[in-house]
């Protein structure tokens, strides 16, 4: 439980950071709340040389609106995104799904842009970044772009966030339709076995889903079903298509099958669809 020697730099600003990004490659990583980084180090699953540690960078912690937009900061902790004013009031379903995430000191340490660059598909905000169809913005030596949460999670702890690029910024859309999170688990504190997010802006809803597949998925099929007309009923039987869930200790394939659908019927129940 000891991780392998590595180096380790504090920069200032996004700026430094990237540069010491481009400049490290692969052997780089950037430290946030280090609630998934250091496990990865301590069972030697990640062995960075250079450990960039992000935790002093100003102004990355803030939720504010612009225009039809919420605009989180990176550096955001989920006990912030819990208690923000701004967030309950325009796009309530993050606040909720924050105090949701582990226990209080994991909502004291982590971040959302970690948890989204991370790329875990049993994680909580990423289902809900996909399921509001929202997208983050990254800054790279090449300058800054957009990634829509649609191209985000590339495949298992692997997001289209490249080595040398800094998360900076994630963006929803202001909600305006019901919503829900479904998190199943056998304690509180546990991670999902399966979760699912419901949200919208009025028309038929996103519909994401966690722990069903080797990245957080969208259901498509139930979200077509609605879009033609079903009843919740109806679209969440449907909910596991697409879907290709883990076996594990906590579930079986067929359990969390099983899980998904009914997990979806209570979600869309619960958001009036
Ligand atoms: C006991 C425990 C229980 C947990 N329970 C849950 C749970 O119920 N639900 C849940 O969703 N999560 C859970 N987590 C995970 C937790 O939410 C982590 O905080 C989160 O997954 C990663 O965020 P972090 O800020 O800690 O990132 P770090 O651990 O610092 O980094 C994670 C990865 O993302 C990269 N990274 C971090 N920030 C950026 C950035 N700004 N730009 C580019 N790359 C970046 C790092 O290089 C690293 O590869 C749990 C963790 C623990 C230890």
């Amino acid at each position: 439980m000891i991780p392998a020697a590595f180096d380790y730099a504090r920069p200032s600003s996004v700026e430094e950071t990237v540069s010491l990004l481009a400049e490290h490659g692969d052997e780089a990583k950037v430290l946030a709340g280090g609630h998934s980084l250091l496990p990865l180090m301590k069972l030697r699953l990640a062995t960075p040389s250079l450990v960039v540690d992000v935790g002093s960078l100003p102004n990355l912690n803030y939720v504010r609106v612009e225009g039809d937009e919420v605009a989180i900061g990176a550096l955001s902790r989920y006990c912030d995104l819990k208690r923000s004013p701004v967030l309950a009031e325009a796009a309530p379903i993050v606040a909720h799904v924050a105090g949701l995430v582990g226990d209080p000191q994991v909502r004291h340490r982590g971040t959302i842009g970690g948890s989204v660059a991370h790329g875990d598909p049993a994680s909580d905000l990423p289902a809900v970044l996909l399921a509001l169809g929202g997208s983050v913005k990254v800054v790279g030596p090449e300058g800054e772009r957009t990634i829509p949460a649609s191209e985000l999670f590339e495949g298992f702890l692997e997001t289209a966030v490249r080595p040398d690029e800094l998360l900076v910024e994630l963006r929803v859309p202001r909600t305006s339709g019901g919503w829900s999170y479904q998190k199943f688990n056998r304690r509180a504190i546990d991670w999902a076995i399966v979760a699912v997010a419901v949200a919208g802006n009025g028309g038929p809803p996103g519909v994401a889903l966690v722990n069903m597949a080797s990245t957080t998925i969208r259901a498509e099929a139930t979200e077509a079903a609605l879009a033609a007309g079903a009843s919740a009923e109806e679209a969440a039987q449907v909910a596991d298509q697409g879907s290709d869930p883990p076996s594990d200790l906590n579930a079986s394939e067929a359990y969390r099958r099983h899980l998904a659908r009914v997990l979806v019927r209570r979600a869309l129940v619960e958001a009036g669809h």
